[in-house]
C-alpha cells in the first residue's frame, strides 16, 4: 500500500487515472480538511466537474461528508468537506506474547471500543476469544465493519494470511485469517507487528514521521522488530519476512535468551525483558520478582537509580542495533515505539550516543524520535491494516 506523496502526485500514473484521481481527492479531504470541492480543484489541477464527481461517489461509500459552508471569497460561499468519522469502520486485533487487544475505529483511526484478555499459547483458545470478542463488536454497532486488520509478534505471510512462524507460541503455519475471516464472515488482513506499526505511523503519524518518505521503525515489546518504509511503503521482502533485525548478532551473553533461543541477539540485549533482567539482577531482593515493564518505567521516570540504569544500559544497546540500521540503510528519521518511548527523556541520550558515534567515523546519520502513534502502537498498526488500504494507492508498484 503505497502512501501518496501530494508533493509529486503526477508520480502517480501506473495505475489506472480513475482509481489515482479518487485517491488523491481522498487523501486531500484527509490531510486538509475542512477543505471545499474548489480549494481541492486548485490544488490538485484536476477539473472541478471530475473532483465533484469523486466526492460525490466519495459521499455515495459514506467516507465524505459535508459539514457546512466556509467563508466566501466574494461569490457563494463554499461547502466544506471532511471525511466521514460517524461510525466503526474498522477491526483491529493485536497480539502480543502477553495480551491480545481487539478494538474498532473510525475512518481516521480513532478508538470507539476495545477489549482485551491475555494471549494462550494455544492458538485455537486465542482466536476463539478473538471470534467472540468481534462478534460482540458486530452485533452491538451498525453494519459498516467491512473487514479486519490482525497483528503478530512473529513472521507473516500477508499474502495468504497465515503466521509463518511466531516464536513465543511455537505457532507454526498457522491460517490466521482463515481462521478469522471463516468465523466473522469479514476478509482479514494479517501482519508482522512492527510492519503494521510502521504501516500505522506512515498514515496515522505526526508529520515529524509521515512526511518522511524513508524510516524505519523500531518495535520494543518482549522481543525487538523492525519495520522498514521506502519511498512511502513498507519494505517486505520475500514472503513479508523482511525486517527480521531483532535477531541480528550485536554480542554475546545477553541477559536474557532471544524468541529464537539465542543469547547473542539484538532483541536478547534490547528488549523489555532484557531491561527487566538488568533490573532484577541490579536490585537481588524478592521486591523485584514481580516486576512489569511498565512499573519499571514508572520508577525510572520517578527517579529510582537502579531503574534509570536498566533502561539506559537497555537504550545503549538499542542505539547500537540502530546505528547499524542507520548506517546499512541511510533512513530520514528512526522511529522507536513501544513503552519504553514513554521514558524517552531517560534514553534518548543513551540512543543518540552510539548513533553520534557513528556519524564521527563520517557515517550516515538519521533522526531518531519515539513513536507518535500514542500509547497503543500495535493496535494502532492492526487497524491501519484495515484503514490504510481506503487511502493508499490502488496497486501503482
Ligand atoms: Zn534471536
Amino acid at each position: 500500500m503505497r502512501r501518496i506523496d501530494l508533493k509529486k502526485v503526477q508520480t502517480a500514473r501506473l495505475a489506472t487515472i480513475r482509481d489515482i484521481n479518487r485517491q488523491i481527492v481522498l487523501n486531500y479531504v484527509r490531510e486538509r480538511e475542512p477543505i471545499s470541492r474548489a480549494e481541492i480543484a486548485r490544488e490538485t489541477a484536476l477539473q472541478r466537474s471530475t473532483v465533484s464527481a469523486i466526492i460525490d461517489d466519495l459521499q455515495t461509500e459514506g467516507l465524505v461528508e459535508e459539514i457546512g459552508e466556509g467563508e466566501s471569497t466574494g461569490g457563494r460561499p463554499p461547502t466544506l468537506l471532511r471525511l466521514r468519522t460517524a461510525g466503526p469502520i474498522a477491526i483491529g486485533v493485536a497480539v502480543t506474547p502477553s495480551v491480545t487487544t481487539i478494538a474498532t475505529s473510525d475512518l481516521a483511526g480513532r478508538v470507539l471500543g476495545q477489549k482485551h484478555f491475555p494471549t494462550e499459547a494455544d492458538p485455537d483458545h486465542t482466536f476463539a476469544r478473538v471470534v467472540e470478542c468481534i462478534e460482540e463488536f458486530l452485533k452491538s454497532k451498525n453494519g459498516s465493519i467491512e473487514s479486519i486488520g490482525v497483528s503478530l509478534p512473529g513472521l507473516v505471510d500477508p499474502s495468504t494470511g497465515t503466521a509463518i512462524y511466531v516464536p513465543y507460541f511455537k505457532w507454526r503455519e498457522l491460517p490466521v485469517a482463515r481462521m478469522i475471516s471463516s468465523a466473522t464472515n469479514l476478509p482479514v488482513t494479517l501482519d508482522n507487528d512492527a510492519n503494521a506499526v510502521a504501516l500505522a505511523e506512515l498514515w496515522f503519524g505526526r508529520p515529524e514521521v509521515s512526511d518522511a518518505r524513508d524510516f524505519i521503525l523500531v518495535l520494543v515489546g518482549e522481543g525487538v522488530g523492525t519495520g522498514i518504509v521506502f519511498d512511502g511503503q513498507v519494505y517486505r521482502g520475500e514472503r513479508g519476512a523482511a525486517g527480521e533485525f531483532g535477531h541480528m548478532i550485536i554480542g554475546t551473553h545477553a541477559p536474557v535468551p532471544c524468541s529464537c533461543g539465542n543469547r547473542d541477539c539484538w532483541e536478547a540485549f534490547s528488549s523489555e525483558r532484557a531491561a527487566l533482567a538488568r533490573y532484577r539482577t541490579s536490585l537481588r531482593g524478592p521486591e523485584s520478582a514481580e516486576v512489569e515493564f511498565k512499573q519499571l518505567v514508572d520508577r525510572a521516570l520517578g527517579g529510582e537509580p537502579q531503574a534509570k540504569a536498566a533502561l539506559e544500559n537497555t537504550a545503549l544497546c538499542l542505539g547500537i542495533g540502530i546505528s547499524n540500521l542507520v548506517v546499512g540503510f541511510s533512513p530520514e528519521v528512526v522511529v522507536v515505539g513501544g513503552e519504553i518511548a514513554r521514558a524517552w527523556p531517560l534514553v534518548e541520550s543513551a540512543l543518540r550516543e552510539t548513533i553520534e558515534h557513528s556519524v564521527r567515523r563520517g557515517l550516515p546519520s538519521a533522526r531518531i524520535v519515539a513513536s507518535t502513534l500514542g500509547d497503543n502502537p500495535t493496535l494502532m498498526g492492526a487497524l491501519s491494516l484495515v484503514l490504510a488500504s481506503k487511502f493508499a494507492a490502488a496497486a501503482a508498484a
